[in-house]
């Protein structure tokens, strides 16, 4: 599971960073899932090294300006020049469907595949095999969703060396040995099955929380997570424009990230320009304050990317 940052300003577009945009790239699937859509993402993909046409759901957040203007020319531009198109699911608040219809039908844009759009309440938003997406609402000026993404656990790998030394023979009992049952072998020998399975692969989990000011409901949604994307607009000094424009401080996103006890990152984003190199506060400020309260933080930038690894894996590491 690896995300890239498209986008890591706030409100608008600076020199060196896009308005909000993140993919995330899926283990063993071409597939990607884009949280957010500011204005100008589709240049970021041609930038980056994914292709427009492997996005299969985009996850929208709110409804403001820096999160979807993005969304209809990038909409417009898949399944174009010659690209065939899958099908792409959007989830997003309310307005969102009514929004995507009118551009469609003042611009007369014509889509030449399929598109679904979802409108999300708290809850289970998309589930398959592998993954569960859940959202809860954050506190905004605007209805305002974060969303939780969970791998599945997986059964641990099969010992086949061990099941055939145990004379086991091969078929549809290893099937059922790999799923942890008990089964009885023909000779009357009862074999568990999680003898012979690894530890459990622990699903991967993410949490992306943007725009809100420090809430409850976003420490639920990332609790135990092991990649926290959250926003952080202003440093701490500027904790009133934060309360009044209903962001949050460097310190509240560490806050979030501390409370939750997030595993392994705190990425940032969504950055005021006013933060930019020269000014007075600097985005080093923002980190140096976050890592005070959660030294595992991490300012994201545009096309930074991020490998969230297995739990095991991280623990292992020396
Ligand atoms: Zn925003
Ligand atoms: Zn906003």
């Amino acid at each position: 599971m690896e995300i890239t940052f498209l986008g890591t300003s706030s409100g608008v577009p600076t020199r060196s960073r896009n308005v909000s945009s993140v993919a995330l790239r899926l283990p063993q699937r071409a597939e990607v899932w884009l949280f957010d859509c500011g204005e100008g993402t589709q240049h970021q993909f041609l930038r980056s090294e994914f292709k427009a046409s492997q996005i299969r759901r985009i996850f929208v957040t709110h409804m403001h300006g820096d999160h979807i203007f993005g969304l209809m020319g990038l909409l417009a531009t898949c399944g174009l020049a010659g690209n065939p198109q899958q099908r792409v699911d959007i989830y997003g608040p309310p307005r969102l469907n009514d929004y995507l219809q009118s551009c469609r039908r003042y611009s007369e844009t014509h889509f030449s595949y399929p598109i679904k759009v979802h409108t999300v309440s708290p809850g289970l938003v998309y589930e398959d095999d592998e993954f569960e997406v859940r959202c809860d609402r954050l506190e905004h000026k605007v209805t305002a969703f974060g969303y939780r993404i969970s791998e599945k656990d997986r059964p641990g790998r099969f010992d086949v060396k061990r099941a055939a030394s145990l004379g086991i023979p091969p078929g549809p009992l290893y099937g059922q040995l790999k799923q942890g049952k008990v089964v009885t072998l023909p000779d009357g020998r009862r074999i568990r099955g999680q003898d012979l399975c690894g530890p459990p692969l622990v699903g991967r989990k993410l949490a992306y929380c943007t725009d809100t000011i420090y809430c409850d409901r976003t420490v639920e949604l990332a609790r135990d997570v092991d990649v926290l994307i959250h926003e952080a607009t202003f440093a701490h000094q500027d904790a009133d424009m934060a309360y009044q424009r209903l962001h949050s401080t460097s310190t509240m996103a560490a806050q979030v990230a501390l409370l939750a006890e997030v595993r392994q990152q705190l990425i940032m984003t969504h950055f005021s320009p006013r933060y930019a190199p020269g000014n007075a506060v600097s985005l080093d400020d923002l980190l140096a304050e976050a890592r005070a309260i959660f030294p595992k933080t991490l300012m994201a930038h545009d096309f930074f990317t991020h490998e969230i690894q297995r739990q095991e894996l991280v623990a292992a590491a020396p």
